[in-house]
């Protein structure tokens, strides 16, 4: 993988990166460095900042202070046409009067390309995006997949250093969504152009993203691939905001190099972790444990348990591949497992207001600053 490699210089560079609309900071001082060929996710919630990010890039804002730099070029004072990037916008914007051919020509037609060479590209982009016999239509002649595909392949016609994607498949149903990330990496693949997305949905991002920055009011939280930023969050805020999680308060009781102990502050069961906590004997911390971590049994936990809490069965959730369990701790805290539904015969089923206890290995979760 290229950014593996820490001699290779980034192709985007965000340094020291702020942008105020008014007194409203949108982006504050980031910095953030993207490879060559990478498929990089800005993820983060409504309002976090992605957006404003991405259209510094493209020219369509301009920082307030900082620079930002494309394949070695500092892209101050370069309007939005001249930047070899190209954005893919969530409305699309084809033209209505125009044919699939046409719309994916037009940029090519205003950089008067020559007629037979847009005609190879255009024929190009209409394989890679699977449009062949699409290509007479009009826009209202296709499915919202297809116009999709049609934008995906006019942004690329004029191969872009970069393509730049605002939540580009917001407006397709989940299943359709689903097969077109997978598109969307195999034309990455196919063509080795450096792809930039904004979402807000964390699956999307974990799915096709090579890496992630998940943003939160204008600042980076953390830079990570998808594995790493599920396992290992660094904050309780991604913890919370990628997939779902048990987070425990508590409190640090003991420290060594093989790890943590841990109380938690209001059942009061013991963690005894892998971790080693950079937080003192005494802090309040939080342990983050992702439920299809958690073991699941009919029983009961005494006092001292570790690494065991009890409760009693306060909800299931069946979805097919697995389900939840929802279970009440004595100090009325939820607590969720997850469990793969592998086998339709289950000797001892789970069921509503069954006493249980959840178990976990001491390398299940991770411990992070109050
Ligand atoms: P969303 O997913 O909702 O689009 P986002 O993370 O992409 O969110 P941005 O569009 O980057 O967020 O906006 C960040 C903040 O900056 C928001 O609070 C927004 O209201 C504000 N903002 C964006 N553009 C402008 C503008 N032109 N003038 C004033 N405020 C703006």
């Amino acid at each position: 993988m290229p950014w593996e490699d820490p001699d290779q210089a980034p192709f985007i560079e965000f340094r020291n990166v702020t942008k105020k609309f008014g007194d409203f900071t949108a982006v504050k001082n980031l910095s953030l460095k993207i490879y060559k060929r990478e498929f990089f996710a800005l993820l983060g919630g409504s309002g976090c900042g992605k957006t404003t990010l991405m259209r510094m890039l493209a020219g369509f804002e301009t920082p307030t202070s900082g620079q930002i730099f494309l394949d070695g070029q500092d892209l101050a004072g370069i309007p939005p046409f001249k930047r070899p990037s190209n954005m893919m916008f969530q409305s699309y914007a084809l033209f209505p009067h125009m044919s699939v051919e046409k719309n994916i020509a037009f940029g090519l037609k205003q950089d008067k390309m020559a007629a037979a060479d847009i005609e190879a590209r255009v024929a190009e982009m209409l394989r890679l995006t699977k449009l062949e016999q699409f290509a007479k239509r009009k826009p209202h002649q296709l499915s919202g997949g297809q116009r999709q595909r049609v934008a995906l392949a006019r942004s690329l016609a004029k191969q872009p250093k970069v393509l730049l994607l605002d939540e580009p498949l917001g407006a397709l149903d989940r299943k359709l969504r689903e097969e077109t990330q997978f598109e969307l990496m195999a034309i990455q693949e196919d063509l080795k152009v450096t792809f930039l997305i904004v979402t807000h949905d964390q699956e999307e991002a974990m799915t096709v993203a090579d890496r992630i920055a998940v943003m939160d009011k204008g600042e980076l939280v953390q830079v990570a691939t998808p594995a790493e930023i599920y396992e290992s969050p660094n904050s309780k805020f991604v913890a919370d905001f990628i997939g779902d999680v048990n987070l425990i308060e508590a409190k640090v009781t003991e420290k060594s190099d093989a790890g943590t102990r841990l109380t938690a502050a209001h059942d009061g069961f013991l963690i005894d972790s892998d971790q080693v906590t950079e937080a003192a004997v005494g802090d309040t911390v939080w342990f983050a444990i992702r439920p299809e971590k958690i073991r699941v049994t009919h029983g009961q936990s005494g006092p001292d348990a570790v690494n065991r809490i009890g409760g009693s069965v306060w909800d299931i959730a069946y979805l097919g591949g697995v389900s939840i369990i929802h279970s009440k701790t004595a100090a009325e805290n939820v607590f969720r497992a997850t469990f793969a539904n592998i086998s339709r015969i289950v000797e001892d089923p789970i069921t509503w207001d069954d006493q249980v206890v959840f178990t976990f290995d001491r390398s299940a979760g991770v411990i992070l600053a109050g």
